[in-house]
């Protein structure tokens, strides 16, 4: 069997839907299962929802309403009549969401966030299912939620991968075409979970690994995996092959066309990832597989923007010694800080972090006790695989360097945004 993942960026709009049809009618669709995110960015869209609603904002019904008139100009632009059953399906789907507004009382922000943050998935695919029967191309719609098992750490849940295997290798029939939803799971309550954003590609390695898949192949508006994101960097190269390591490494500091998660369970079972643009689906794209490291060897770049540089020193001129970086890295845990770099001297400490969840202030005032705190916001996080000299220079030039950490294979320095 092989797993395919879509993007929210290849189902934006009926015409991307189409093509994702044109996609399975060039490359073949039997023992296939498809992983759909939701569409555009309508996960945005609905955590604007959830904003409004937390906030108990007059803006709420106005949000809800925005994200149901881009699904409605998707359906009218993708079926001929509204006649069809999908009408009713999603309209179905908006009833729940109000119904779950009015009658929510559990105050767990998070909690409530994957409650209405799984909307996306679960109309997108049902769309995309919808659409494709009308094309007379049969399908099988599954929902995540009775396969992939959870804990209950909303927003961020961990699988729990025994149950999750037995799940699928009882209830996904092989022979069938069959679609479900990216990022969701549900926890042993059966509420809905998610595996945190941008969770899609993880889903598609979750199925690869229970199904002994032949591969899994995630389709993108990108040529494949580049040396660095187009967005930022120009001239930016396709690599043919790379390992799992290397792409583990990538995407661990934060190449997004690949989920870092992705990559341990295909790893374990070599299971090979083919990164592929949905333009040209027939090109060959990116393998990540076992093999040779990096094809062409080329220096990576990758980019995080609106990073967090904090620094800490002692009030009283001691050490910042293993005691204290244990407690500090206890806190940066707690307040959910993704740290992505660490410089330390004798009387200070250095760390570059994604506050994603907005604690900051809340931690500050904690570390303030014990320490002076400095910081930056809104910095950028470059780094540089298999750096040589020109392209370290190429990406220090014109910027305020705050901090630089070279190893053998990477370099990363941490800059003031112009
Ligand atoms: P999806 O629709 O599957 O969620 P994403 O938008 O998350 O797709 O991922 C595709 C985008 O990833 C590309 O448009 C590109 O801007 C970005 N990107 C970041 N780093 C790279 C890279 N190294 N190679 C290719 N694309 C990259
Ligand atoms: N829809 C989710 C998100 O935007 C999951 C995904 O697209 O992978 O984060
Ligand atoms: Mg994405």
């Amino acid at each position: 069997m092989k797993v395919f993942k879509f993007g929210g960026a290849s189902v934006k709009d009926a015409d991307g839907i189409k093509n994702v049809y044109s996609v399975l009618d060039q490359v073949g669709h039997d023992d296939v299962l498809l992983v759909i995110s939701a569409m555009g960015k309508t996960t945005n869209a609905l955590e604007v929802v959830i904003k409004n609603y937390i906030d108990k904002s007059a803006e709420l019904q106005a949000s809800v309403q925005e994200v149901k008139k881009y699904h409605n100009q998707i359906l009218m632009d993708l079926f001929e009549d509204d006649k069809n059953e999908v009408f009713a399906a999603v309209n179905k789907i908006f009833a729940d969401l109000e119904s779950f507004l009015k009658n929510n009382k559990s105050p767990n922000y998070n909690f409530v966030y994957d409650q209405i943050v799984s909307l996306g998935e679960i109309m997108s695919t049902t769309i995309v299912s919808h659409y494709f029967n009308f094309r007379g191309l049969k399908n099988q719609w599954l929902d995540v939620r009775e396969f992939i098992k959870t804990d209950n750490n909303y927003r961020d849940a961990s699988v729990d991968w025994d149950q999750t295997q037995k799940n699928i290798a009882k209830g996904v029939k092989k022979k069938n075409l069959n679609i479900t939803q990216g990022f969701l799971g549900s926890d042993e309550n059966n509420f809905t979970t998610t595996l945190g954003r941008e969770g899609s590609d993880y889903t598609a390695a979750i199925f690869a690994y229970c199904l002994n898949a032949e591969s899994v192949t995630i389709w993108k508006d990108v040529p494949g995996v580049l040396n660095a994101d187009p967005r930022y960097f120009e001239n930016a190269i396709l690599l043919n092959q790379i390992s799992y390591r290397e792409a583990i490494e990538l995407a661990f500091y934060g190449a997004t066309v690949i989920h870092p998660k992705t990559l341990q369970p295909l790893q374990k079972k070599e299971i090979p990832l083919y990164v592929k643009s949905f333009i040209n689906p027939l090109l060959p794209g990116t393998s990540v597989s076992k093999g040779a490291d990096l094809e062409p060897h080329t220096s990576c770049f990758i980019v995080k923007k609106n990073q967090l540089l904090i620094s800490l020193s002692s009030l009283d001129f001691s050490f910042i010694m293993e005691e204290n970086i244990s407690e500090i890295f206890l806190l940066l845990h707690k307040y959910k800080m993704k740290v992505h770099l660490i410089q330390n001297s004798a009387i200070s400490f250095s760390v570059c972090v994604d506050d994603k969840f907005g604690n900051f202030t809340e931690l500050k005032n904690i570390l303030s006790k014990k320490f002076q705190v400095t910081y930056n916001d809104n910095v950028s996080l470059y780094t540089i695989r298999h750096f040589n000299e020109k392209s370290a220079g190429a990406v220090a030039q014109n910027k305020e360097v705050l901090v630089r950490q070279i190893s053998r294979e990477t370099m990363q320095i941490v800059t003031k945004e112009a």
